[in-house]
């Protein structure tokens, strides 16, 4: 393999140990760092806005909470953890100004700095060290003595050991006991945006949506519909991620697997390929970005009408009472757990 992964043994967890670390933002990734890096014996605070609603919680879990202008002035890596969209914001109001030469900005996702919108002092090491799984399951992880991979990469190394300090913050995560793989802060922004934008997030959901579609126009029921063309992802899903697409095709029945080599290139054709190219080449040249950031900026619309009409289309009512008949599917109500991402 020629990516450049890092184990325990590469990484000095004294490093991180012997500098004071600022979390600021207390949502999924906020808590797992947190808690995982005090459990790893590193000095931790958490950095929030005045009226946060993750103040009373990071408190009760035992954290000293600070502003963030206090938290960075106090600590000497700081990572930030807030929502991508508000990271410029609170950067240039509270954490810019208390940055010092000597200190490091760290993050989680590479698009502000990426794009632009972060931009350090001379002096001061930016790094990433990018959990590649929810916050919850860092934290669950690291609670059983293994630990979920993370990227690794760095943007600007005025100290000279950006990279030993995030490899040693990384170790503090748990990160190393599963590997980390070395990047940069443009592939993991470029990669990252574009798989949950062609495949994970928007090529499946709509994928589903259409299957569901073109049975229900048909006349097929939509219970049923719901199930053969969303319900059963899960068991696919999890038959790729044990043994690639090719135990997937291995578990399934052989009328399956003739099925999906010659009706797959149909419903997903070389034009498709091509549309993906031209995400691609949006998120490369900074297109997607600005729109988003652009929308954010007015008050979010675009995104909200969009979530809006998502939430509206038909599968999503066939589905919410369906799960009601798996008893073992006990998803919390409340999934978003306070936080922006839902
Ligand atoms: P989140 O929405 O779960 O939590 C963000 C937290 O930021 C909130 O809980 C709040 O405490 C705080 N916050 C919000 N606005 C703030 C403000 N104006 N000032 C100060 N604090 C504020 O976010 P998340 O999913 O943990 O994402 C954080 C970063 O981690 C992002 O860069 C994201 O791309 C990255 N990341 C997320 C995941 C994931 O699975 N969620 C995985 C890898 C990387
Ligand atoms: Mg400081």
């Amino acid at each position: 393999m020629a990516a450049k992964i890092f184990y325990n043994d590469d990484a000095d967890l004294s490093i991180i140990q012997g500098r004071s670390v600022a979390i600021i933002g207390y949502g999924s990734q906020g808590q797992a760092h947190a808690q995982n890096l005090r459990d790893s014996g590193v000095d931790v605070r958490i950095g929030l806005a005045e009226g946060s609603k993750s103040r009373a919680k990071a408190e009760a879990e035992g954290f000293t909470v600070m502003t963030v202008a206090e938290a960075t002035a106090d600590a000497d890596v700081i990572m930030i953890l807030t929502p991508d969209q508000v990271q410029a914001q609170v950067y240039t109001q509270d954490i810019e100004p208390n940055l010092e030469e000597g200190d490091a900005l760290f993050f989680a996702h590479g698009f502000n700095i990426r794009f632009g919108y972060i931009q350090a002092p001379q002096g001061v090491d930016v790094a990433m060290v990018a959990p590649k799984g929810p916050g919850h399951t860092v934290r669950r992880e690291y609670e059983t003595g293994r630990g979920v991979p993370a990227l690794v990469a760095v943007e600007v190394n005025a100290s000279g050991t950006a990279q030993e300090l995030a490899l040693s913050y990384a170790k503090g995560l748990g990160a190393t006991r599963a590997g980390v793989i070395e990047t940069t802060f443009t592939e993991e922004t470029e990669t990252d945006l574009f798989g949950e934008q062609a495949v994970l997030c928007g090529g499946v959901s709509q994928l589903i949506q259409y299957g569901f579609e073109t049975l229900t126009e048909a006349g097929y029921q939509p219970e049923i519909a719901y199930f053969e063309v969303c319900h059963e992802l899960k068991l696919i899903v999890d038959l790729i991620n044990e043994g690639g697409i090719t135990k997937q095709r291995w578990s399934c029945s052989d009328t399956a697997e003739y099925g999906d080599y010659v009706s797959g290139p149909r419903v997903v054709t070389p034009e498709t390929k091509e549309h993906m190219n031209a995400v691609l080449n949006d998120i490369q040249n900074g297109t997607f970005a600005q729109r988003f950031m652009d929308d954010q900026a007015n008050g979010a619309q675009e995104f909200l009408e969009l979530r809006a009409k998502g939430e509206a289309h038909p599968i999503e009512a066939t589905g919410r009472e369906l799960r009601k008949l798996f008893s073992w599917n006990k998803v919390q109500d409340d999934y978003t757990d306070g936080s922006t991402q839902r």
